[in-house]
């Protein structure tokens, strides 16, 4: 792992979670507050429908929330849809965008989701200094498409190619934040698989599906780094 960049672990509970989820986060919450400090920022995107308990209860651990989408626009006539800065206004610090299932579910398309993260930075604009626009605050998550959900994972030597790729991408573009902007790696990473992953060069943290939904499985992620 790239040392001068904090990892981050963010745990993406999908269409998974109801009130009584909540349960396994209070576990989380206190295996944080009781264990070593964890050298991850550790971020929970749990569904819409209690993003903000999540982010109230999540804080008590330094646990922070995260929407799973968010539309391209601040507002307006989208039935079912939310934007960034309602997301915001429940808790949340960070949103995915792109995500694979999205592509394939609700056809999304490399253009919207530009336009998503162009919303997000506009609306962290909005409410906040101009210095939230920054590139440092933009994290790229890497997930192989047929790693997501399957328990089957790339070598460490393809993580390490393409996170490489990445970077020397990233770099092009943002000569002075590419460097250190992060990049997490996500698809099947488990509390048997996530130190080496974690390790590989250039993966400055994980983007964790299934593992995310059982505190014990998370936080042995967590502790891996
Ligand atoms: C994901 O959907 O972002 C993901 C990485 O899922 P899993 O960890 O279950 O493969």
């Amino acid at each position: 792992m790239t040392t001068t960049i904090s990892p981050l672990i963010a745990g993406n509970w999908k269409m998974n979670g109801l009130r009584g989820s909540l349960d396994e986060l209070a576990s989380l919450a206190h295996m944080l507050i009781s264990g070593e400090n964890p050298r991850a920022i550790v971020v929970i995107c749990p569904p819409a429908t209690i993003l903000s308990e999540v982010a109230q209860l999540g804080a008590t651990a330094g646990i922070q929330a995260g929407g799973q989408d968010c539309h391209t626009q601040a507002q307006g006539a989208h039935t079912g849809d939310i934007s960034a800065s309602m997301l915001a206004d429940a808790g949340a610090q960070y949103v995915i965008v792109g995500h694979s299932e999205r592509r394939a579910d609700h056809g999304e398309t490399d253009d919207q989701v530009r336009a998503k993260a162009e919303a997000v930075v506009a609306a962290q604009l909005a409410a906040s200094v101009p210095e939230a626009a920054n590139f440092h605050d933009v994290i790229v998550a890497y997930e192989p498409i047929w790693a997501i959900g399957t328990g089957r994972t790339p070598t460490n030597e393809d993580i390490a190619r393409m996170h490489g790729a990445i970077r020397q991408q990233l770099s092009a573009r943002f000569p002075e934040q590419g460097p250190t902007m992060r990049i997490l790696y996500g698809g099947s990473l488990k509390p048997q698989n996530a130190r080496e992953i974690l390790a590989v060069e250039n993966v400055n943290g994980g983007l964790v599906g299934g593992a995310s939904l059982l505190a014990k499985d998370f936080y042995t992620i967590i502790s891996a780094v």
